[in-house]
């Protein structure tokens, strides 16, 4: 488990998929940095372009210009230093007696090592260690006995944890969210001068930049089946509650990526507002960290009427901190990342609103910066609750061990960084700055609950296996 991933399909009707797919996946290069990949399915064959590293590193315009075929799906992929190689890149090709499939996942099963050495057991030889070959092994079992709808409800029922994938089974485009919907997907239309067809993708960005129109969110627990100009819809099952993850709207996902009727934007306004209500300061500026902070910071600046001033100016050359693969390359990255707008906070009395504490190594170091700037005083405001315990869905984060929040009282680490005061936003304020029920909600990083069965964790159940659910085809 150590990916957060985008994934996109395209089905277009007479004309090539490769191009958009590879502006879709640049549209959600936040999702992951560390490969990129298209698979391109055509008359009985399939062409591939993976590759180490950013979209643009990976692909060449000439070479895609150069596939044919109308349907393709693309992924980019983000995973710790253990598993960043090339046989981890996406999307996944295998050839099976019926034709061939090629899957881009974003998520993580979380009986993946169960199933790997079942099918260990059955003679099926894996060629890496992601779970998203262990979901293709099973699919391609059950294709030998069964259609494509039968086959995915037969995976669906063995396969737990979160799991948003498109995948091609030879030229037809399909899309799987799980029962529980934690990670993002939409689907939307193109109609331009250049293409025309589907887009299915784990943001709405990925359609925008296509002048695209949203049509909806896959449901959770349903499955798309896009063949040509046709798509089926088969709600596969109806989950009584969803676990849509939280992250994606305080950090993950793009502001102006609309995810399960919610604009991200909002929310992060929201947030702001909450935070300033439940943690009020006497100050004379709030800025934001940068980049995904700016959102609350306007929030907290409307609702309490300290002024929103930028104290910290980001390279936008380097990647993000939370997302880069080693310590050792995260620290760096910090000391490039940021510098302070001095004279916006000499003397002053500033407010730092950032989304999230996660090792409490970054926070120090601005707060420290912002300090040797000539602040007077530091205020750290934070648009999520202490993470005390790890993600086992789909989000690269630290053991516990790790985690300051789960080591540490807030007093404690508000002193370990610095800061003059520290307020988290709580559980039952990010709830409402969602919009959504914390009952359909995967709350388990901040509340060491989670929605699905974790060995050794905390676990209020609310689905362990598709069977639990009145299939409705
Ligand atoms: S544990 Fe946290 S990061 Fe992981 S899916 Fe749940 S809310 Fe998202």
């Amino acid at each position: 488990m150590k990916e957060a991933c985008g994934v996109v399909g395209a089905a277009f009707q007479g004309s090539k998929a490769a191009l958009p797919i590879y502006y879709s996946l640049y549209s959600f290069q936040h999702r992951g940095q560390e490969s990129a990949g298209i698979v391109i399915a055509h008359n009985g064959e399939t062409q591939s372009i993976k590759g180490m590293g950013i979209v643009p590193w990976v692909f060449k315009k000439n070479d895609l210009l150069s596939i044919d075929g109308s349907v393709g799906v693309g992924h980019v992929r983000y995973s710790t230093s253990g598993g960043s190689d090339l046989e981890n890149a996406q999307p996944l090709t295998i050839n099976f007696k019926g034709g061939t499939i090629s899957i881009a996942h974003n998520g993580n099963l979380a009986n993946s090592e169960e199933l790997r050495l079942e099918l260990g057991r059955l003679g099926h030889i894996f060629i890496s260690d992601s779970d998203t070959e262990v979901i293709a092994h099973l699919l391609v079992k059950e294709l030998m006995h069964n259609d494509i709808v039968e086959s995915i409800r037969r995976l669906m029922r063995r396969i737990v944890g979160s799991y948003s994938f498109v995948m091609l089974i030879n030229e037809t485009l399909i899309a799987v969210r799980d029962p529980l919907g934690f990670k993002p997907l939409c689907l939307g239309k193109v109609e331009s001068e250049e293409w025309n067809g589907y887009i299915v993708a784990s943001e709405s960005v990925a359609i925008d930049v296509h002048d695209g129109e949203f049509m909806r969110d896959v449901r959770p627990g349903e499955v798309l089946v896009i063949d040509g100009d046709q798509i089926e819809s088969h709600q596969i099952c109806k989950p009584g509650n969803t676990a849509h993850c939280v992250f994606e709207y305080v950090y993950f996902a793009r502001p102006d990526s609309v995810i399960d009727g919610r604009l991200v934007y909002d929310v992060r306004l929201k947030i702001g507002e909450c935070l300033a209500a439940e943690h009020p300061v006497d100050a004379d500026m709030i800025s934001p960290v940068p980049d995904s902070g700016i959102t609350s910071a306007i929030g907290y600046s409307k609702k309490s009427g300290i002024e929103y001033i930028e104290a910290l100016m980001k390279n936008r050359y380097v990647g993000r901190t939370f997302i880069m693969p080693s310590d050792a390359v995260r620290k760096k990255a910090v000391q490039l990342k940021l510098n302070v707008i001095k004279p916006n906070v000499k003397g002053r009395r500033v407010v730092l609103l950032d989304d999230s504490i996660v090792r409490g190594n970054t926070s120090r170091r601005i707060v420290d910066l912002v300090q040797r700037a000539g602040a007077s005083e530091v205020h750290v405001r934070i648009g999520s609750p202490p993470i005390i315990s790890p993600c086992y869905l789909g989000i690269d984060m630290p053991t516990r061990t790790e985690l300051i929040a789960s080591q540490k009282s807030v007093p404690e680490i508000k002193a370990a960084i610095h800061a003059d005061t520290l307020g988290y936003l709580s559980v039952e304020g990010l709830v409402e700055a969602v919009g959504i029920p914390a009952s359909d909600l995967c709350l388990g990083c901040l509340t060491g609950t989670y929605p699905v069965g974790i060995p050794g964790e905390r676990c209020v159940l609310r689905q362990l296996r598709l069977e639990e659910f009145e299939p409705d085809d």
